[in-house]
């Protein structure tokens, strides 16, 4: 294994934050996995995940069996776990432009476009390198101005060339679901399976920038866009939702991080006989299928379903209790599915999106993510 220290632009006189990077295998082979936790950094689950991880990565490689390289950020947001208001850990937006970690990642397609002019050829792998040269090229180029663009600038350049892209998170109180590109749908949902999975939610686009989609996007637009020369989707990636924030127990973790180095194994990225598959829990739905019920008015939650239930259309979700004026308002869902997370206040605010239910049928359209 060896380690990087990665320093942090200085946000302000004293303050110096640094990012570790732990790499395993060899990168001569230009194989490459990218693993990351914590990117919104109150997510605590995922950084417990990533040591387990790490010491199985770290067993792996000392024998010998990582096919390619794999990277690991066991902690991938500094700035986000530093903003501890008074108790409370702050850690999914910048506190200084109140910019989500996760959104506004670059966009590649745009850029390559114009710099891929002439470049591509017949030959796919030939044309993967030249994309991921001049992907990287383009994150060269992207002058950040602030610390926290610094570190988003890092970590796309870290995952752009990398054949898989793991961004572990979690939700408030959820299963274990997932995020992934549309066109990613077969190998994710093998990943689904090996983890227990109950929702796997697809998009193309789902707005503003997420990290996992600035990786895995522009090869499936430039395939469009250029029909003439072949080029695969060269990079599966995916956000995993590792359940709630207060599920942070090593019997889960060691579970999740097991499930993650079986599913590299059946993508080859790492060596030796993967165990048995487990029975699937979910079928793949589109992100656009997602209900998120919002509270009508401002009130205490009561929910009377939990995560992993499966919702009837029609069926009574929680009521919203008015402590003021004594009304007691009921959140119905409108479609069908598994309800898979669920806020963890029960205080609602008017218009807050209190519950998600993986509907099969797409409805909505637009930005697609909350903030
Ligand atoms: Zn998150």
């Amino acid at each position: 294994m060896r380690i990087e220290h990665h320093a942090l632009p200085s946000p302000s006189t004293g303050v110096q934050r640094t990012l570790r990077v732990l790499h395993f295998g060899t990168a001569t082979s230009g194989r490459k996995v990218y693993i990351q936790a914590s990117l919104h950094a109150d997510e605590i689950p995922a950084m417990l995940v990533a040591q387990h991880l790490r010491e199985q990565l770290q067993q792996l490689d000392a024998a010998g069996l990582i096919a390619g390289e794999i990277v690991l950020v066991p902690m991938a947001n500094p700035i986000g776990l530093a903003q501890d208001i008074q108790g409370t850990l702050f850690g999914r937006f910048d506190l200084a432009t109140g910019v989500n970690f996760n959104r506004l990642y670059k966009h590649l397609t745009p850029p390559l476009l114009a710099r891929l002019q002439g470049k591509l050829g017949a030959d796919a792998a030939a044309n993967v390198a030249t994309i991921r040269r001049e992907g990287l090229a383009v994150l060269a180029d992207w002058e950040a101005q602030t610390e926290t663009e610094a570190l988003k600038k890092l970590l796309q350049t870290l995952a752009t060339d990398a054949d898989i892209v793991l961004d572990l998170h979690c939700d408030n109180e959820a299963v274990l679901h997932l995020y992934t590109g549309t066109p990613l749908a077969e190998p994710v949902m093998q990943l689904a399976t090996r983890m227990g999975a109950e929702a796997v939610l697809l998009a193309k686009v789902s707005g503003d920038d997420p990290f996992d989609e600035s990786l895995s996007r522009h090869w499936w637009e430039l395939a469009e866009q250029l029909p003439g020369h072949p080029i695969p989707n060269a990079c599966v990636s995916v956000t995993v939702e590792l359940r709630g924030e207060h599920q942070v127990e090593d019997g889960l973790a060691r579970q999740d991080a097991a499930a993650l180095v079986a599913w590299l194994q059946d993508q080859g990225h790492v060596a030796g006989p993967a165990p048995a598959m487990p029975a699937a829990r979910c079928e793949a739905t589109p992100l656009e299928g997602v209900e998120p019920l919002a509270a009508p008015h401002a009130g205490l939650i009561v929910f009377s379903k939990a995560p992993g239930d499966a919702v009837q259309a029609g069926e009574l979700v929680a009521e919203i209790v008015d402590p003021l004026s004594d009304q007691r308002s009921e959140l119905r869902a409108t479609v069908s599915g598994v309800l898979f997370a669920r806020v963890a206040r029960r205080y609602a605010s008017r218009g807050m999106r209190v519950a998600k239910i993986a509907g099969a049928k797409a409805f909505r359209s637009g930005k697609l993510l909350s903030m």
